[in-house]
């Protein structure tokens, strides 16, 4: 049972979570991050003071939590999370798991294959980050636009096998196709559907894909808002279609903002200017106004949907290992 949630400052019941956004990145560096970004000195003071900038805008929309699920290849960055939270009190869940698959293979390969892999996903999880005591509270697993490689299944089945040991939920990048393969292959490794949430969903505008995630269990992500890589129209069409045919409590929210990317797009500056963690609320709200959505549903979004997420459990047990 799995009734606690784990922040990056120790465990909150679903009652303190609040206002949640899904996805978003405090900091990103591939391979990183570089000692400067996460040690203290001038370069660390100035990215805690400017992603507290960032804070404090969601904080005035009311935002209490972002769920951040950047994965070790892409920069987790545990001290400055940590900084960030403690300083602000605003409550950040971190993600154990591979984002790219080359990754994953130099891993695997290294450390024994992939049970070694699980272990390692388990005890982020469970015990802590890189001795920090730091646990993360999601396990985080993608796919790219081809159809799934066999290393990318492989590491869906060390997710869904970490998923069934801890009972820790499971989030995805999907690049708005593969997410009812994703959820499938999670689902017979013995994760409960509502433990998943299909990310990136918002990139197909397929009613019917979106449907058949929704009706076998999982939770979709409306998560790029401000993205340039699609107008936040089609997004909204989109998710309005959904809560219009009485889907609501299976959709969450966020922007997949990344608050200092190194060698990256700056936030809310020429193509990325909607691209930011309060786009949801200066754009997106209005729009959902303007097509009929109640602020109940909205609150759905934002609030019930995630906690229900958080709350549900998984029974573990009696799991087989990964051979
Ligand atoms: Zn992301």
């Amino acid at each position: 049972m799995n009734m606690t949630i784990t922040t990056v400052t120790g465990n909150i019941s679903p009652e303190q979570l609040g206002p949640t956004l899904m996805h978003e990145h405090v900091f990103v560096q591939y391979g990183g991050p570089s000692s400067p970004y996460s040690t203290p000195g001038e370069v660390f003071d100035e990215l805690v003071a400017s992603c507290t900038v960032a804070i404090d805008q969601m904080k005035r929309y009311g935002v209490r939590t972002v769920v951040d699920p950047t994965t070790v290849d892409l920069g987790r960055n545990i001290p400055l999370l940590v900084a960030l939270s403690t300083t602000t009190s605003f409550q950040i869940i971190c993600a154990t798991g591979i984002y790219s698959t080359a990754v994953y293979r130099r891993m695997r390969d290294r450390s024994g294959g992939p049970a070694a892999i699980a272990d390692l996903f388990v005890r982020e999880l469970t015990q802590g980050i890189d001795g920090s005591g730091v646990r993360a509270g999601i396990i985080k697993v993608a796919t790219g636009a081809q159809r799934i490689t066999d290393d990318e299944r492989e590491l869906l089945e060390v997710a869904a096998h970490t998923a069934y040991v801890t009972g820790a939920p499971v989030i995805t990048h999907t690049e708005g196709m593969h997410g009812e393969e994703q959820q499938r292959i999670l689902i017979s490794g013995g994760v409960s559907p509502e433990r998943i949430i299909i990310g990136h969903s918002c990139l197909s505008r397929d009613f019917n894909y979106h449907r058949r995630i929704i009706e076998a269990g999982s939770y979709l992500a409306f998560d790029r808002f401000g993205m340039p890589d699609m107008p936040d129209e089609v997004r909204v069409a989109s998710l309005h279609a959904l809560i219009a045919a009485g889907f609501t409590s299976r959709l969450v929210v966020s922007h997949d903002s990344v608050w200092h990317w190194v060698d990256g797009p700056v936030m809310g500056t020429g193509a990325y200017r909607n691209w930011k963690p309060t786009n949801f609320f200066e754009r997106i709200i209005p729009m959902l106004q303007y097509c009929g959505v109640h602020d109940a549903d909205i609150t759905a979004l934002l609030v019930d949907n995630p906690r229900r997420f958080f709350s549900s459990t998984h029974s573990g047990g009696n799991f087989s290992p990964i051979v």
